[in-house]
């Protein structure tokens, strides 16, 4: 079986999770801003709850967010549950980032951050962005916040800056199905010290220390992750999940996307043994993001003139978090390739104005390609786990189903 994602999770990552010494969390968050070269950076047990606290550490209530309505379901709810009003915007359907004309036709006196996500390791361009930014500041006389949400592009570059950096602060997510993992685990990047130390202290001030239970919680959940994906027992984990309802508190309680609420955790620090686990994974962050690469390069030029799919874009700065690419009869397809036992991913199969939870926000607008990826977005394998046996499979799937006579689903019915 070739699984559609494999975090490399090794003897190291179980030592360090059983092994760990108070300040952890600490040594993490330099190490973190080292390798993302930012000034400061503060650790949070999810990706949602930093975003979450870095508006209210900012006080920032009552204002409109600018958001992608492609993207993660956790990043609407965490603007929604900070006390403010996600403002959506349209996505590109060259590289699944927001449309940067229709962020600037969004923006009003009204306007209190933007949250650019950097989809699939995509990177947005941000220096359009920032130039948006500063003539609308000049306009409305107010701080506009912008936080690059590179939960998928952990050191992804546009025009060789790093885009993490972009903005007032960088957000990464680092659960198991992120990049790089602490188990769960958030993180924010900062340029500017001063706001660092802000949002730090609004954190010690505001989560509070978890128990023990949730200590053995944590251990037993890497314990699980790391059976799950470990290549020998990944076929038996896979029937588990498909055939039984035994891991469905694994794979889906996690988050559920149309109901706007965090885990009872969200407000708790982020534990040390979460912290060493992360500092083995960053280790291996070049390597990962290296093979990457050289995955998506290859597949780009293998799967080049596939009968009805549009591949990614090939960005140098990209991360290829995800392989996206858009198909026709995406169930079909996903049921050919795990006949021969390849799982491909199909991460975000919403459209965050199109569930009933953030439907009032929709405002009449349409968020079109938002709507057809939705429906038609798959990812194909680029962990390390994908090497040329692998990568030969996948493609030969690729044109053996393509070539079958489809449906275009590219419009709505
Ligand atoms: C995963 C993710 C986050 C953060 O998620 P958590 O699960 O809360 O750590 C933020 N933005 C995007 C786009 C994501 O995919």
């Amino acid at each position: 079986m070739i699984p559609c994602f494999n975090p490399v999770l090794g003897g190291a990552e179980l030592r360090a999770a059983f092994a760990c010494a108070p300040g952890a969390v600490v040594r993490f968050e330099g190490e973190f801003a080292r390798a993302f070269e930012a000034a400061a950076a503060v650790a949070f047990p999810y990706g949602r709850s930093a975003l979450w606290a870095f508006f209210r550490a900012l006080g920032l209530d009552q204002a409109e967010v600018i958001l992608p309505a492609y993207t993660c379901s956790v990043v609407a709810h965490a603007v929604a549950l900070s006390g403010n009003h996600p403002r959506f915007v349209d996505i590109t359907l060259r590289d699944y980032n927001m449309d940067l004309d229709q962020v600037e036709a969004s923006i009003s006196a009204r306007t209190g951050a933007i949250v650019a996500t950097h989809l699939f390791g995509y990177p947005l361009d941000v220096d359009r962005l920032a130039e948006i930014v500063r003539t609308a500041e000049a306009r409305h006389g107010r701080k506009i916040w912008v936080v690059q949400d590179c939960a998928h592009a952990f050191g992804a570059r546009w025009q060789g800056r790093l885009v993490c950096s972009a903005g007032d602060a960088g957000l990464f997510g680092l659960n198991v199905s992120k990049t790089i993992t602490s188990i769960f685990g958030g993180m924010l990047t900062f340029g500017d010290v001063a706001l660092g130390e802000r949002v730090r202290a609004w954190r010690d001030a505001n989560f509070s220390r978890a128990g023990w239970t949730k200590v053995l919680r944590r251990r037993l959940y890497l314990a699980a992750a790391w059976a799950a994906f470990n290549q020998r027992l990944y076929g038996m984990v896979d029937w588990l999940q498909n055939a039984t309802p035994l891991l469905d508190h694994f794979t889906r309680a996690y988050h559920l996307d149309d109901q706007v609420r965090f885990p009872p955790d969200y407000a708790d620090r982020m534990l040390d043994l979460e912290a060493e686990v992360g500092l083995v994974q960053l280790r291996k962050y070049p390597e990962i993001i290296r093979h990457r690469h050289a995955v998506a390069q290859l597949y780009a030029s293998e799967l080049e003139g596939t009968p009805g799919w549009a591949l990614p874009p090939l960005v140098d700065g990209a991360t290829y978090s995800h392989y996206v690419v858009r198909v026709p009869d995406r169930e079909r397809l996903l049921h050919s390739f795990r006949r021969q036992r390849i799982e491909l991913g199909h991460i975000i199969q919403y459209s965050l104005p199109h569930l009933r939870a953030y439907s009032e926000y929709a405002a009449g607008q349409c968020f079109d390609n938002s709507w057809r990826c939705s429906q038609s977005t798959i990812n194909l394998p680029v962990h390390l786990g994908v090497g040329p046996a692998e990568r030969a499979r996948v493609v030969a799937e690729a044109w053996a189903a393509a070539g079958r006579p489809a449906r275009l689903p590219d419009d709505r019915a």
